[in-house]
């Protein structure tokens, strides 16, 4: 009887650990995951932010050379002027030149708004590739880390399966089977120890005809309230175990 319970308070400290372990393991992915997807969302503002400036960088290029061509045709309308030989002429050539003033100042107007767009743009895309390395190398660390930590608890994990292995085929099979089949059905915690007439886990008290029943220890009883296992915790054969 005395075997029989300090084995399984040997098994439920081993799987109390094997529970809070896998606990801190498989929530691991989840966070790994949180991870990638805040990295590509900043990638994604990035990438949009950099598509708008390529966007009106090409709106620049293209006003550049609308004026470089109204220039040139302003020249040659001077030219034309210069050289005009009759009043019919030196009027078109005076119009043209006009016209061509009047459109040149327009696209330079434009150009200046695009230049002020390019200045903000470049301005917010420097921005977020900052943030966006500065997270990359904030994740890679967090990452390896994690990735560490999820392959340090899986390793003891599975040191303690075996532990617990070992442990399982000295306890009687019928004790084994109820106590899994609690410990499944309460949070990985099937035994509980009874101190002071309270069991420590529910923190019912122990009617107190139970509690002497449980004080002669010659069998394994539950917890009225919770049905988990219980133990005497005060009990001197067991001082040591616990
Ligand atoms: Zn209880």
């Amino acid at each position: 009887m005395f075997d029989q319970l300090r084995l399984l308070i040997r098994l439920q400290a081993v799987d109390k650990t094997l529970f809070d372990l896998g606990q801190e393991r498989d929530v691991i992915p989840g966070r790994l995951a949180d991870l990638t997807q805040a990295e590509q969302a900043l990638h994604g503002q990035l990438e949009a932010q950099q598509t708008q400036l390529d966007q009106v960088l090409k709106r620049k290029a293209d006003l550049e050379e609308i004026a470089d061509n109204v220039r040139a045709r302003l020249r040659r309308a001077e030219n034309r002027l210069m050289g005009s030989k009759s009043g019919k002429e030196y009027q078109a050539a005076n119009a043209e030149i006009d016209d061509g003033k009047d459109s040149l100042k327009d696209t330079e107007n434009q150009l200046l708004e695009v230049m002020e767009q390019v200045e903000a743009l470049e301005k917010k895309v420097a921005g977020l590739k900052e943030r966006h390395d500065q997270l990359a190398a904030a994740s890679q660390e967090e990452r390896t880390q994690l990735e560490e930590r999820y392959h340090n608890t899986d390793t003891e994990i599975s040191r303690l399966a075996g532990t617990r292995e070992e442990l399982a085929t000295e306890i009687d099979k019928g004790l084994m089977k109820d106590y899994d089949f609690i410990r499944q059905a309460r949070d990985g915690v099937a035994l509980a120890a009874v101190s002071e007439g309270t069991c420590t886990v529910c923190h019912m008290t122990i009617p107190p005809q139970q509690f002497n029943e449980l004080q002669r220890m010659d069998k394994i009883m539950s917890c009225p309230s919770c049905r988990r296992l219980i133990y005497w915790a005060e009990a001197e054969q067991l001082k040591e175990d616990q």
